[in-house]
């Protein structure tokens, strides 16, 4: 039987640019949260494909976002056996730890959630929320790859760009953080299609350790000079210095049930 594996790199290589989100200002630098999810997941693809499974893209590496509808479709079409999702999480600074979401309904989804969760704690990583979260329909967690895909789907968030310690490991790889991370996802992926993990064909060298110090800045600080305008639904509801804020603002604002919200800066 084929092992059809579906990976699904998080946005794409104009995200940032274009929807203005899916990314962290740190010391005047922008990092994208798609260069880090397409890195691991295209490691993650060389070691399960070593091992024999098939892999399907359904974003390419460092191409323009496809829409979330084409990815399931494409999955469910295709046919599937497992979906497997690689994101990095934007929260409070103080939020860290990675994580794994599968549908509330799917039980195959939970045991590789759980996984997940067991592998990175092994791995000397910190867990948010127990490493494991169901994502349950209606609320904020109802994500389209868990709800629209045919088969066992899993959406990985491995750490808080927005926290200085995860920033460390997801842009600057301390702790060989990309191998670590892609060791993790080929574990369980190879677990779901029964095939033993032989880290000789992985490639990696995956090691246990954590940041060596604190960043020295919080990856949301902007120089001072850069002011952003929030408006929404056309009225401007404040200017800031500071990229936290801009985001405190919109946040607001979508939960607020805004309909437009722009960022521009000054
Ligand atoms: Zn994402």
């Amino acid at each position: 039987m084929a092992k059809k594996l579906v990976l699904s790199y998080g946005h794409g290589a104009d995200t940032a640019n274009k929807a203005h989100s899916k990314f962290v200002m740190n010391k005047g630098k922008m990092y994208e949260e798609h260069t880090f999810n397409a890195k691991v997941g295209v490691k993650t693809k060389k070691i399960v494909e070593a091992h024999g499974i098939t892999v399907l893209e359904v974003q390419p590496p460092n191409g323009s976002d496809v829409p979330l509808r084409t990815r399931t479709n494409k999955a469910n079409s295709w046919g599937a056996d497992l979906y497997y999702s690689i994101h990095a999480n934007a929260g409070a600074s103080s939020a860290k730890g990675v994580c794994a979401f599968y549908w509330s309904t799917s039980k195959s989804g939970k045991k590789l959630a759980e996984l997940y969760a067991k592998f990175a704690k092994e791995a000397g990583l910190p867990l948010y929320h127990n490493g494991s979260y169901a994502s349950v329909k209606g609320t904020w967690n109802d994500f389209h790859e868990l709800r629209e895909t045919a088969m066992t789907a899993v959406l990985t968030e491995n750490g808080f760009m927005t926290n200085s310690e995860d920033f460390k490991r997801i842009f600057e790889n301390a702790g060989n953080f990309h191998d670590v991370i892609a060791e993790i996802h080929a574990k369980v992926i190879l677990s779901f299609f029964g095939v033993k993990y032989d880290p000789d064909k992985s490639g990696v060298k995956p090691t246990i350790s954590k940041p060596s110090k604190p960043a020295t800045s919080k990856p949301t600080e902007k120089p001072k000079k850069d002011i952003h305008r929030v408006k929404v639904d056309g009225k401007q509801v404040g200017a800031f210095g500071d990229e936290k804020n801009v985001i405190d603002a919109v946040e607001k604002a979508l939960k607020g049930g805004a309909k437009k919200v722009n960022v521009e800066e000054v």
